[in-house]
């Protein structure tokens, strides 16, 4: 029997505003504890909320983004609960009317594109945290007020992957807008997946569990591949799921129960008696709509349009926002778009991933990666060549002319060098050369390789090949 896995994702963000969302209070991260605190965010009594306006306009900015309908009036709801982070009792929130609906977020499948529905977009503060020790808890409430965002998808993810992938997409759009720092591992963008299993075909959704405490996009991945297995497990011997929050451990790689829903509480939602609602202005939409960014999508349909480049290419570059500007500022200056998205997404990614550094961290001047291209083509230097001249180049930030020249880089197409060369591999390697010889054609390729090797990548590679055929052949 086979299963069908159903995922639902509720990302909590916290807005990059100055000050808390209801009171002055300043956001800043990292600061000692308890010393961005006010009678509002400490919930003394009497004290009164006010509406941080900022964070109205980035939660509208997000909602837009991710092309939601906005509500045409803002209400707060309380939700009331007791816990020792939240000191009123209650935190202000959206409950029936949130701030936006029905949105949509795209994730790419290869060539494929599959539409994510957003349910709900709302507005919600941040509690205190606490830090639980030996025999005591200590508190910090320097996060409490802070502006949260909560963004809640429809359960139309089909799979960890898929998670993965929506959490990705999400992540570019906001970081374009520069709504949040979106740091999964200083809390500034946390998520909470909820997943169950249905068998193949069946239209009813099954019995979730939530599972939280995940602090990286690929723990979320992990978490719910953990979790489905563990589900198909307890059906298969014809258990049922709990429905339950489940807490995931990433030391072990698995998730574990932390409480179930049975005793979930009942929040006692009502309208925030200290924010009477009011009407979303259009002057309000109209300030944020001037001061969007082109976003990902459209950017992605362009990039198509204007270089040619496939939605595969195009989406991973339109990706990053900078790494977008970056090819753009390439394309100017060099003519053929496709080689840059090839260096781009080759090389480069390769080397941003593996030291972890941004587009901007790589001291590598769009003038410097076209010069190099252009170089490529004149046949100054040979492709291979082109590989290590650009590692050197992110690591100096030197042009590419200053490096050839001073290592001694350029490509070796006159014939008595690349002689020289031929001979030597030929005299050194008469195996391979008897195999040639012997009609075995692939061993070419390695005398091919030695030729290289021997004179460090400089070779031209189609002159050295004709020279090396031609000797082989006894015609030389
Ligand atoms: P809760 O009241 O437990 O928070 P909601 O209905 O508000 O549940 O949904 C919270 C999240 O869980 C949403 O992202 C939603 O898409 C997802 N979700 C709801 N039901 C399921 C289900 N049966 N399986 C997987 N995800 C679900
Ligand atoms: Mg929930
Ligand atoms: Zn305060």
């Amino acid at each position: 029997m086979s299963y069908e896995i159903v995922i639902g994702l509720e990302v909590h963000l916290q807005l990059n505003t100055k000050s808390k969302v209801f009171c002055g209070c300043s956001t800043d991260f990292g600061s000692e504890p308890n010393t961005q605190v006010c009678p509002v965010c400490l919930g003394f009594p009497g004290s009164l909320p006010v509406l941080n306006r900022r964070a109205l306009e980035l939660g509208a900015k997000v909602a837009i983004a991710l092309k939601c309908q906005i509500a045409k009036k803002i209400r707060f709801d309380r939700k009331n609960y007791f816990y020792p982070d939240l000191p009123k009792d209650y935190q202000i929130s959206q409950f029936n009317q949130p701030l936006a609906q029905r949105g949509n977020i795209a994730i790419i499948l290869g060539e494929k594109e599959k539409n994510i529905r957003v349910r709900r977009v709302h507005l919600e503060e941040d509690t205190g945290k606490l830090f639980h020790q030996k025999d005591s808890s200590l508190i910090d409430f320097n996060r409490s007020g802070m502006p949260l965002l909560e963004i809640v998808s429809e359960p139309d993810i089909s799979s960890p992957e898929e998670a993965y992938l929506y959490l990705t997409a999400l992540k570019s759009i906001l970081e374009y807008i520069d709504v949040s720092d979106c740091n999964m591992e200083e809390g500034s963008l946390r998520c909470d997946a909820n997943i169950s299993l249905r068998k193949k075909g069946e239209k009813e959704l099954g019995v979730k569990t939530e599972i939280k405490n995940m602090n990286s996009f690929r723990g979320v991945k992990l978490a719910l591949e953990y979790e489905a297995v563990r589900q198909k497990d307890v059906l298969e011997e014809g258990g049922k799921i709990r429905q339950e929050t489940r807490l995931y451990n990433p030391g072990k790689g698995v998730t574990e129960p932390m409480r179930s829903k049975e005793e979930a509480h009942d929040y006692r939602y009502f309208p925030e008696p200290d924010l009477a609602p009011f009407d979303f202005g259009e002057d309000i939409l109209k300030t944020i709509e001037k001061d969007m960014p082109e976003l990902p999508e459209p950017k992605k349909n362009r990039f198509i349009k204007d270089y040619g480049l496939s939605n595969y290419d195009a989406g991973v570059i339109v990706s990053d926002r900078e790494t977008a500007d970056y090819f753009e500022r390439c394309a100017k200056l060099y003519k053929n778009p496709k080689i840059i998205a090839n260096w781009l997404m080759g090389d480069i990614l390769a080397y941003m991933k593996e030291k972890s550094v941004h587009m901007r961290d790589l001291n590598l001047k769009p003038e410097r990666l076209s010069g190099m291209l252009k170089m490529i083509d004149s046949g100054a230097i040979t492709g291979k060549i082109a590989k290590t001249l650009l590692i050197e180049m992110i690591q100096t930030g030197r042009g590419p002319e200053d490096i050839v020249k001073e290592k001694g880089l350029e490509q070796i197409t006159d014939a008595d060098s690349l002689e020289i060369a031929i001979r030597e591999v030929i005299s050194e390697n008469p195996k391979s050369v008897e195999d040639f010889k012997g009609g075995k054609d692939s061993a070419i390729m390695f005398l091919m390789g030695k030729v290289m090797q021997k004179t460090k990548g400089r070779a031209n590679p189609n002159k050295a090949n004709e020279m090396l055929r031609k000797r082989l052949k006894g015609d030389a």
